[in-house]
């Protein structure tokens, strides 16, 4: 991290003074009146691939955090699309809550997933859940369908992120965006020292791009100095952050054929529930997956993986 700050003291002190504002409730006990931030309380705003988007869709008017509610503030960020577009855990954790009217105030089918350290988030109005209470779940791992369920208008995702305890809500698009991820969609931001499928996805991408590395899934400083390598002979910052400048240089568009970039594809697809074998074919199991993945993602469903879809995968 010290040397990260070295590198980019501008864009540290950013997302730093983001956190501090975003999750400073949350972490108060770590965070409260430190100026520049310890190891542990850094490591909750590193754009470390362990957050994702919950759904894609797009931020319907009036549906921001804080928006008015009938004398009370908008507790979430309500994303909006079609009856059926999968929803997906934001993060690691257990389902702790999971039915109708759940929280106070909140109404139609719902679940929390608790993330640990007080974090908490909340998706509301669901059509079916495709999880039960109680369930250990992963980033990126199927949950539910989007709704109508309870008092709404239309379909849509109701998302609150908590970060002091159950009740104590965030704006979810601050919460998501200091963790690398735009809510509804959109590239992720993937920090040096992060870890997990995305990862491995990137070292799968890079592979087949030339460089050599070990899919361990751990954004160490082999795999930094091929990225800042790879960066540099794009003409692109080499800041070793695989973000949305660098992810659509390194995907590639795959209807088929095999190797580490379907490998990669595989990898993101499974952080979706996909369940394939990551045996580098693109065969029809595959492309079968991405279909399937496109349909519940309001996607194009033609069964190649172009820029778009990638972006919804590893987002
Ligand atoms: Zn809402």
């Amino acid at each position: 991290m010290s040397q990260q700050s070295k590198e980019r003291p501008d864009r540290n002190s950013v997302s730093r003074r983001k956190l501090l504002l975003g999750a400073g409730a949350g972490l108060g006990v770590t965070l409260a009146g430190v100026p520049f931030l310890t190891s542990s309380a850094s490591a909750a705003s590193a754009k470390d691939g362990s957050w994702c988007n919950p759904a894609q869709g797009y931020f319907p008017d009036g549906g921001h955090y804080g928006a008015p509610r009938g004398g009370v503030g908008h507790a979430g960020q309500d994303v909006t699309n079609s009856v059926g577009t999968a929803l997906y855990a934001a993060a690691a954790g257990k389902v702790i809550r999971l039915g109708e009217g759940v929280l106070t105030g909140r109404t139609g089918n719902g679940l929390v997933i608790s993330h640990g350290g007080g974090v908490y988030t909340y998706y509301g109005h669901l059509n079916a859940f495709r999880v039960k209470l109680n369930a250990t779940v992963s980033a990126g791992q199927r949950i539910g369908d989007m709704g109508a369920t309870g008092n709404v208008t239309g379909p849509h995702l109701h998302f609150e992120t908590h970060s002091g305890g159950l009740g104590d809500t965030s704006d979810p698009v601050d919460f998501l965006s200091a963790r690398g991820v735009a809510l509804s969609g959109g590239w992720p931001a993937i920090d040096p020292g992060a870890g997990g499928e995305t990862v491995k996805t990137i070292q799968y991408l890079m592979t087949q791009r030339g460089y050599e590395l070990v899919a361990d899934g751990d954004y160490g400083s082999t795999s930094q100095a091929a990225v800042k390598k790879f960066q540099k002979e794009k003409g692109l910052v080499d800041d070793a952050q695989v973000g949305p400048k660098t992810w659509p240089v390194l995907v590639y568009t795959l209807t088929g054929g095999d190797g580490n970039h379907v490998k990669g594809l595989q990898v993101a697809l499974n952080k979706h529930s996909a369940g394939l074998r990551v045996d580098g074919d693109f065969g029809s199991v595959t492309e079968e997956a991405v279909r399937a993945y496109q349909g519940v993602n309001r996607l194009v469903v033609d069964g190649e993986a172009g820029p778009k879809t990638w972006e919804a995968l590893v987002g």
